[in-house]
C-alpha cells in the first residue's frame, strides 16, 4: 500500500500557522513512508475563497520546503463527482430533501434552548410524504439535502494520536446537510458541503491517512458514516493537537501574528520555522531539537505526536532561528539581511560594498535572533559620525581617557589588521599604565558611542576600512 496523505486548505485567508503545521506533519509522514503528499484546495465557499489566498498558500508551502507530489486539485473543478455521490445517497434513501426555512430552523433552536437542550436538527423532514413535498415545491421552497444520522448509532475509530475515539450518533446534531439548496429551477440540489466533498475526494484520491487538527474530530465521526454509506473503506485518522497561545487557548488572529507570511517578514528562516513547527506537538526520539525536515522525516511517526495542546513559544522559535543564523553561509545570509537594512534606510550596496558587508554580517550574526534584528544590531557601525550615549560620554570624561584616545588615534593607519589592532591596544595599556579594560571601554565609547555592541576589534576593523574610526575618535576627543 502506498501511503497517500493530503493537506486540504480552504483559500479563505493566508496560509495559517495551524495549517502549515498540519502540512508539516503530513509531509513528514509521507516522506517517512515513501508515500505521496497531495495538495487539495477546498474552495467550495465561493464567497470567501480568493485566488490570491490560493497563491499565498502555495508559495508559503513552497517557502517552507513542503513540496507536494500531486495537485493542486481544486474542489470547484470536481463538483460532478460530488453531485454523483449525493444523487447516489438520495437514490438509496440514505439522504433526503429538507425544505425547512431558516425561520423554522431558528424557531426549533429557540425552543431547544428554552428547554435547555443541545441545539440540533430534529429530523422533521425525514419522512415527508410525496404530497407534503409537492406542497413545499409548489410554495417555491428550495430544499437542502440531508444525510441521515441515526441517533442510536455508535461511531468509533482507532485514532493514531488519541487512541480509540467513540462518538454517539445523537451527539452529531441530527441529520446533516450535505448539499446546499439549488439556485435555479433546473438544479436538483446545490453545491456540496465540506463533509461530503472531503469524503468523496479522500476516497477518489486514495487517501490512506487523514492527519489533521483535532478541531475536526466531530467531522471525522460524520465522515465515517459517509464512507460507510458510499461503500468505501475509511482511511486511518490522526488528530493532531491544537496550537495554543500563552493563556492555553487556541491560537487565533487575536494573538497577533499567525500567517506564515508574517513570520517570514519578521525575519524567521523557513528552515527554522519548519523545524519549530515540527516540535509543536511532536517529540523527536533522540531529543535533538535542531534538524532539517528531511532529518525529521527519517524519524517521524504518529506515535510520538502528543495529545496535549502545543503552546506557542516565541523564545523557543527565536532560539531555533538563531541556531540556523549562526550556521548560515555568510554570503547567503547577507542577501537575506540586505532588505532589512534597506528598509531601515541604510545605503547598502552589494556591488560596491560586498567585502565590508560580508564582514559586517559575520560580526553581528551571533547577536541575531531574527533577520530583522540586523539594523538594530549593526546601527553603530554605519557612518562617519555617531551619537554618544550618556554612559559613553561619562566614560570619555574620565580622567586620562583623552590621552588614551590620542595614543590610539596616532596608531591608526589606513589598513589596520587584527594583529595591529591588538598590539596597539597593548601598547596603549602599557604607555598609560592602565588596565586593558580601561583602554577597551574608552575605545568602545569613542568608536561606537556606546558601551554595548558587537565585538570591539571586529567593529574597529570595519570602521577602519571606511576611515570612520579616525573621524569618530576625533569627534569623541572634542567632547572631552
Ligand atoms: N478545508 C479543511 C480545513 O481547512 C480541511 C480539513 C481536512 O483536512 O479535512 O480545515
Amino acid at each position: 500500500m502506498t501511503v497517500r496523505v493530503r493537506i486540504a486548505p480552504s483559500p479563505t485567508g493566508n496560509l495559517h500557522i495551524g495549517t502549515a503545521r498540519t502540512a508539516v506533519f503530513n509531509w513528514l509522514f509521507a516522506r517517512h513512508n515513501h508515500g505521496q503528499f497531495i495538495l487539495r484546495i477546498e474552495d467550495t465557499d465561493l464567497e470567501r475563497s480568493k485566488p490570491e489566498y490560493t497563491e499565498n498558500i502555495k508559495s508559503g508551502l513552497q517557502w517552507l520546503g513542503l513540496n507536494w507530489d500531486i495537485g493542486p486539485y481544486f474542489q470547484t473543478e470536481r463538483t460532478d463527482l460530488y453531485s454523483t455521490a449525493i444523487q447516489m445517497l438520495l437514490d438509496q434513501d440514505l439522504a433526503y430533501r429538507c425544505y425547512c426555512s431558516s425561520e423554522e430552523l431558528e424557531q426549533m433552536r429557540e425552543l431547544q434552548k428554552s428547554r435547555k437542550e443541545a441545539p440540533r436538527y430534529d429530523n422533521r423532514h425525514r419522512h415527508l410524504s410525496a404530497d407534503q413535498q409537492a406542497q413545499y415545491e409548489a410554495e417555491g421552497r428550495k430544499p437542502v439535502i440531508r444525510f441521515k444520522i441515526e441517533d442510536e448509532q455508535e461511531i468509533f475509530w482507532e485514532d493514531q494520536v488519541r487512541g480509540t475515539v467513540t462518538w454517539k450518533g445523537s451527539d452529531l446534531g441530527g441529520d446533516m446537510v450535505i448539499a446546499r439548496a439549488g439556485e435555479t429551477e433546473k438544479d436538483s440540489f446545490g453545491g456540496a458541503l465540506y463533509n461530503l466533498a472531503v469524503v468523496v475526494d479522500d476516497i477518489d484520491m486514495d487517501i490512506t491517512h487523514v492527519i489533521r487538527g483535532e478541531d475536526h474530530i466531530a467531522n471525522t465521526a460524520k465522515q465515517i458514516l459517509l464512507y460507510e454509506a458510499l461503500g468505501a473503506q475509511e482511511p486511518i485518522f490522526a488528530h493532531t493537537p491544537l496550537i495554543l497561545n500563552q493563556e492555553g487557548r487556541k491560537l487565533s488572529k487575536r494573538d497577533g501574528v499567525t500567517s506564515i507570511d508574517e513570520f517570514r517578514k519578521m525575519g524567521f528562516l523557513p528552515q527554522a520555522l519548519a523545524n519549530y513547527m515540527t516540535l509543536l506537538g511532536w517529540t523527536p526520539p533522540d531529543s535533538e531539537e535542531i534538524f532539517t525536515l528531511t532529518q525529521a522525516a527519517s524519524q517521524f511517526d504518529l506515535e510520538r505526536v502528543n495529545r496535549a495542546g502545543a503552546k506557542f513559544d516565541w523564545d523557543k522559535l527565536d532560539w531555533i532561528n538563531s541556531q540556523y543564523l549562526q550556521k548560515y553561509p555568510t554570503e547567503e545570509l547577507l542577501e537575506l539581511l540586505l532588505p532589512y537594512w534597506q528598509e531601515a534606510g541604510y545605503q547598502v550596496n552589494l556591488t560596491e560594498d560586498q567585502p565590508w558587508l560580508i564582514q559586517l554580517t559575520d560580526l553581528i550574526r551571533e547577536s541575531l535572533k531574527r533577520l530583522s534584528d540586523a539594523p538594530k544590531e549593526s546601527h553603530l557601525l554605519f557612518g562617519s559620525s555617531i551619537e554618544f550615549s550618556e554612559e559613553a560620554l561619562k566614560q570619555l570624561q574620565q580622567p586620562g581617557v583623552a590621552d588614551i584616545l590620542l595614543t590610539l588615534l596616532e596608531g591608526i593607519t589606513a589598513q589596520l589588521n587584527l594583529t595591529e589592532i591588538q598590539s596597539l591596544i597593548t601598547t596603549t595599556t602599557k604607555t598609560h599604565k592602565v588596565k586593558k579594560g580601561v583602554v577597551m571601554k574608552s575605545l568602545r565609547a569613542a568608536l561606537m558611542g556606546s558601551l554595548q555592541g558587537p565585538d570591539l576589534a571586529g567593529s574597529w576593523l570595519l570602521l577602519n576600512s571606511k576611515g570612520w574610526d579616525k573621524l569618530r575618535i576625533e569627534s569623541a576627543l572634542k567632547l572631552v
